[in-house]
């Protein structure tokens, strides 16, 4: 194993176990095993910085773009945390910052999106469009007003999508600096989907690919035990036929996830994302 994959797959493990632990204390035994290479996760992290250590990163001038991570807190069937999007998107970028740091720094997640389509489903929370898209300016232009130059909103949740494309243009444009928005399932082409998913469905919804990641990534989110989707249908009371038809279909397919699939899929995002910040970081 090389020395990157194998701090790779280090803070992967450590990184993963929940937002709240992203700079938990990893064991002896693995700082040590990963010698030179290692590098505490937490130090990619705007929120768990000092002001000291984010200012000399920004000041120093090794510090270079910024991530914005944008996900949800809905309801992912019955077998995922709400906080799945959220969760993933962060950890990807997170992953990636690692990959380049000190280049790369990860700004505190939108951890609510925008879900009014899973509000029939208890639990989940949902911000207006105009709500969602004002705190993803604002946390912008915060980082605007302290000198960063290049932000990479990277989006989670497919109900962002959208109003993310079309507004993050506005927004460079209105502070003067460069952002960019991509959601990390952006890497995932159709072989690559057709290759890792026998579903051939990726990023979908509690199906196989996000089961797999979260099954890979934070095995503690996913809650299996006494789960059975025949019996709980006609209690959900699903309004939208169409949508209580897709959402069997990605139960259903959500038992062919793996943590393998998900450790592959996750590997290719992070890539991916490094590609895509690397690249901002040469055209700036
Ligand atoms: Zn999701």
């Amino acid at each position: 194993m090389s020395k990157s994959s194998n701090r790779r797959d280090f803070v992967r493990r450590i990184s993963g176990a929940s937002l709240t632990a992203l700079a938990g204390s990893p064991l002896l035994a693995e700082v040590q095993a990963a010698g030179n290479t290692y590098i505490n996760p937490r130090k990619v992290l705007l929120w768990e910085s000092t002001r000291r250590e984010f200012r000399e990163a920004l000041e120093g001038g090794a510090l270079k773009v910024v991530i914005v991570p944008t996900g949800s807190t809905e309801q992912h069937n019955e077998h995922l945390a709400m906080i799945n999007d959220t969760a993933s998107v962060t950890l990807v970028a997170q992953q990636a910052a690692l990959l380049l740091y000190p280049q790369v720094m990860v700004a505190t997640p939108v951890s609510v999106g925008i879900s009014p389509h899973w509000m029939d489903r208890k639990g989940t929370l949902s911000l207006k469009k105009e709500t969602f898209l004002a705190v993803v300016y604002d946390i912008c232009e915060s980082l605007q007003t302290h000198g960063v130059k290049n932000i990479l909103v990277l989006n989670g949740h497919g109900g962002n999508v959208a109003p993310l494309r079309e507004s993050v243009p506005e927004f460079a444009t209105k502070l003067g600096i460069r952002i960019q928005t991509k959601s990390y399932w952006d890497a995932y082409t159709r072989e690559i989907v057709k290759k890792y998913m026998a579903s051939g469905k990726a990023p979908g919804h509690a199906g196989e690919f996000e089961t797999s990641f979260a099954m890979a990534a934070f095995p503690q989110r996913v809650h299996w035990e006494g789960v059975d989707y025949d019996k709980i249908k006609p209690l959900l009371h699903i309004k939208d036929p169409n949508s209580a038809v897709q959402e069997e279909e990605f139960a259903r397919e959500a038992r062919l996830a793996s943590t393998a699939k998900g450790e592959a899929m996750i590997q290719i995002a992070v890539k991916w994302t490094a590609e895509r910040l690397q690249q901002l970081m040469r055209t700036a």
